[in-house]
């Protein structure tokens, strides 16, 4: 057989890499109360508390920025939550905060070396945000607020969104909105009175700008004025885009086509160089911040001694972002050495590393998990197929009884049925096997396998 060609390596595990942030889409942070304690349900989480506290404590730290040249290691069996929790990280950083994660054993790649794969990891997980000013585009949509006169307090005069139809200020849509409100051709600075009562609008003319005018009309009336002149041209538009981003922008002539296979190959230094310089200089002139994101690495004992000498050094530097490695091996040995050490993580690297640990979560943690799954999946189920499906969670694995969700929703929406039932669930489970299952399948057919 062939072997696969490097895109198609390359694409798969982009896939995966979606599919893993996808399974953690109802994560909206830690689900910490003021005091950082964890609630037993919150932003999507649930149970492992002592973990989420600690997690909490952590956040702190790397808000007060005092996270620098350290990171955190999460110990704990598969599927415990070990992304959750570095997901509920980012999260509770802010919506823009990147968020990369990843495995161990992706570092081998076929198309780049360790160091180049581990760079790329790091600049996908550091954000740029960018702020541009912005002129109106053709046919936006916009909602604008004229200020009331004299006090210039912002009264909005109604709701109402007009669609630009070319380049237009915020002067010219102004004048359109008060001439759509009142019939009546408007100038710049003229103030429109509108009576409370009757909803009856008249035009004042541009003198009418005295604070003892506006008291002469009563307190039934609501002033607005047209704003004068061109108040504001541009809007400022905020974007966050990562290092890497602009790495494989800056790299191809058709950069930004490579974004999306996802074949950005090996990028030379220069170009990282380059746009180091760049982004110093944007930040020095206020057009961007950097927005330290979270990197997460799972069975980190699969990187070899190479990639934690790097990990070692980059977490040195001023633009790291939050490095959260994961494992579920106690003393193993480190990869590329005959050491044995605890996770398979050399000394230098533990003595970095503050640790927090996961428990195996109980019945009714996996049917909350579940059921805050279904929501987000948008997927009905009946009570009695959600507890098998809890079941299936703790005897096999939280993960396996995840993917029955969305498996057994297609099967029920097939039978045009509103809600998943408990057949539905039989049939993905006889069809889809689980782990265990699986290998044990692979044993009994053991024969018909081996050459
Ligand atoms: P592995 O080591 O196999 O990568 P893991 O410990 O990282 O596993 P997750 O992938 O975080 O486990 O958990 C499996 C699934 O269960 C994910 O969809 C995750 O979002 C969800 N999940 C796990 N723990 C929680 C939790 N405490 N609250 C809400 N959802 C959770």
């Amino acid at each position: 057989m062939d072997a696969p060609s490097t895109t198609q390596v390359q694409q798969v595990r982009e896939i995966t890499r979606i599919e893993r942030t996808g399974a953690h889409s109802h994560i909206r942070g830690l689900g910490l109360n003021d005091s950082l304690e964890a609630r037993a349900v919150s932003q999507g989480m649930v149970g492992q508390l002592k973990a989420r506290r600690a997690a909490g404590l952590i956040l702190e730290m790397i808000k007060e920025g005092k996270i620098a040249g350290r990171a955190l290691l999460i110990a704990g069996q598969p599927g415990t939550g070990k992304t959750a929790i570095a997901m509920g990280i980012a999260q509770a950083l802010g919506s823009d905060t990147p968020f990369t994660a990843m495995s161990g054993s992706e570092i081998f790649s076929l198309e780049m070396s360790k160091t180049e794969a581990l760079t790329q990891a790091f600049r996908r997980s550091i954000g740029v945000r960018i702020k541009e000013e912005a002129e109106f585009i053709e046919g936006e949509v916009v909602e604008i607020q004229i200020d009331r006169p004299a006090t210039g307090t912002g009264a909005k005069i109604g709701k109402m969104t007009l669609k630009t139809t070319e380049m237009e200020t915020i002067y010219d849509l102004g004048q359109k909105m008060i001439e759509a409100l009142t019939k009546e051709k408007v100038q710049a600075g003229d103030v429109i009175a509108i009576d409370k009562a009757s909803g009856k609008i008249s035009r004042l003319g541009r003198s009418f700008t005295r604070a003892k005018d506006y008291d002469a009309m009563g307190p039934q009336t609501k002033f607005v004025q047209c704003p004068e002149g061109e108040l504001q041209k541009r809007k400022e538009v905020v974007h966050t885009v990562t290092l890497h981003e602009i790495d494989v922008i800056n790299s191809r002539s058709q950069g930004f086509l490579a974004l999306f296979s996802g074949d950005t190959g090996e990028i030379k230094s220069e170009v990282r160089e380059q746009i180091n310089d760049k982004v110093a200089e944007w930040r020095e002139e206020g057009k961007a911040e950097i927005v330290p994101g979270v990197l997460f690495i799972d069975e980190v004992h699969m990187l070899d001694i190479e990639c934690f000498s790097f990990l070692n050094r980059a977490l040195e530097s001023d633009m790291a972002p939050i490095l959260i490695v994961a494992t579920n091996r106690g003393i193993t040995k480190i990869r590329g050495t005959n050491q044995q050490s605890p996770h398979g993580i050399p000394i230098d690297l533990l003595d970095r590393l503050l640790i927090i640990t996961t428990k195996p979560y109980e019945l009714d943690e996996i049917k909350q998990i579940l059921k805050i799954r279904c929501e987000e999946e948008d997927v009905e189920t009946s009570d009695d197929a959600l507890n098998v499906l809890t079941k299936i969670g703790k005897e096999t694995s939280l993960r396996y009884s995840i993917q029955l969700i969305t498996l057994s929703s297609i099967i029920s929406r097939n039978r045009k049925a509103r809600e998943v039932s408990i057949e539905d669930v039989k049939r993905v489970y006889e069809v889809f096997l689980d782990e265990a299952r699986s290998s044990d399948n692979l044993r009994e057919y053991e024969q018909y396998f081996m050459f």
